[in-house]
């Protein structure tokens, strides 16, 4: 099954945390960016082996809700002369709380999407405030509530932890108040510095202090227990659902299925090969209006596959296909040993014919996988 992700790379203002490719002056050139994509979507779909049957559309970035009726009807005009609509699964949105109003909601939902991300991060306003988010604590509240009004029931929202100033108990309040609004998706994930960032200069100039690491793992444990006691299931490191709400375009990446990439730094995989676009909007227009992928190119050697199948499936719950890994490359006898004694001490589980991380070693999936990589 494969899916199709589409980078929408406008924002309002710059999160100080935030290292994606977006941009917060495009009004000059919205309307470029938007045919080069429409475009690379047309250029993909004809070099379509490995593709076949796309099944979930992700309308990413930066910022999708900035988009107006005009920019999305082009959009997915383009999708639905390209893919079988009709086969689509899954149509996500991501929205951030202060675009979300009655009008562009029903809009959405007449377009086709039927899952929305909102991007909340945090409840309390003294935390989008350092953040410099464009949106209150009520703006949440409120869109939350209006997409259920709406019919949008299959929505995930993006919180955040390890947060400056964050203690345990204004974690938990955190967590009463997701638990209230019945949401049958969440995607958490710490708060992590990254280089040229404007949080990078505030840390460094000790404006803001981010938790220490005993404090982080409490507070992933706090949500984990919170969420699977209020019938949560863990099925991904950083995400949780209720039954039959997986977000299904991100488990397919998880699970090593097939995805195209469009928009400026894009990814896309088809099995063997990965592509991924340039990250920069004005060499992006000029590649695409020349008729030429503004993309580079790796060819997956077999170790590839085996470490990115290790390093992706150790992150869900579904675990490590052996199958898979032994039609990748053979299993020899050193990498059988570790199995073995990560099992005996306690990190890894198995399930059917799958190896994957017991609870207490989530929160390391990475380092875990590092050990399994040939
Ligand atoms: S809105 Fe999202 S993509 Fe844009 S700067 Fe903020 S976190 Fe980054």
């Amino acid at each position: 099954m494969a899916g199709i992700y589409l980078h929408i790379p406008f924002c309002k203002q710059k999160c100080t945390y935030c290292d994606f490719h977006f941009s917060t002056t495009f009004e000059s050139y919205r309307k470029s960016m938007i045919d080069a994509m429409c475009s690379e979507i047309r250029i993909r779909m004809k070099d379509f082996e490995g593709y076949v049957g796309i099944k979930t559309i992700y309308l990413g970035g930066g910022t999708p809700s900035l988009l107006n009726q005009i920019e999305l009807t082009q959009i997915v005009s383009t999708l639905q002369e390209n893919i079988e609509f009709n086969e689509v699964l899954e149509f996500t949105l991501e929205a951030n709380p202060d675009d979300i109003t009655e009008e562009r909601l029903l809009f959405w939902k007449s377009l086709g999407a039927n899952r929305l991300s909102i991007g909340i991060q945090s409840f309390e306003d003294e935390d989008l405030k350092w953040m410099n988010r464009a949106h209150k604590a009520n703006d949440s509240l409120n869109a939350i509530l209006l997409a259920q009004k709406h019919g949008f029931q299959n929505l995930t929202i993006d919180l955040m932890y390890g947060l400056p100033n964050q203690d345990l108990e204004r974690w938990n309040t955190q967590l009463e108040t997701v638990l209230k609004l019945n949401v049958p998706h969440i995607s958490s994930y710490c708060l992590t510095v990254e280089e040229r960032t404007a949080l990078k200069k505030f840390v460094d100039n000790k404006q803001l202090t981010i938790p220490d690491e005993e404090l982080v793992a409490q507070q992933f444990d706090l949500l984990v227990s919170t969420f699977e006691e209020h019938g949560y299931e863990h099925y991904e490191i950083s995400n949780f659902a209720k039954p039959n709400a997986y977000a299904i375009h991100n488990s397919n990446y998880w699970k090593g299925e097939h995805y195209l990439g469009i928009g400026p730094s894009a990814h896309g995989f088809n099995g063997s090969e990965r592509y991924w676009n340039v990250a920069n909007n004005t060499s992006y227009i000029k590649s695409i209006l020349q008729g030429v992928l503004p993309q580079t190119k790796e060819i997956l050697t077999p170790q590839n596959q085996f470490n990115e199948q290790i390093l992706t499936g150790l992150r869900t719950k579904w675990g490590v296909d052996l199958d898979k890994l032994k039609s990748i490359l053979p299993l020899d006898e050193k990498f059988q040993s570790r199995i073995e004694f990560m099992k005996s001490t306690g990190v890894l589980e198995w399930v059917d014919k799958h190896f994957r991380l017991t609870k207490q070693a989530k929160l390391q999936a990475d380092f875990w996988a590092s050990e399994l990589f040939v």
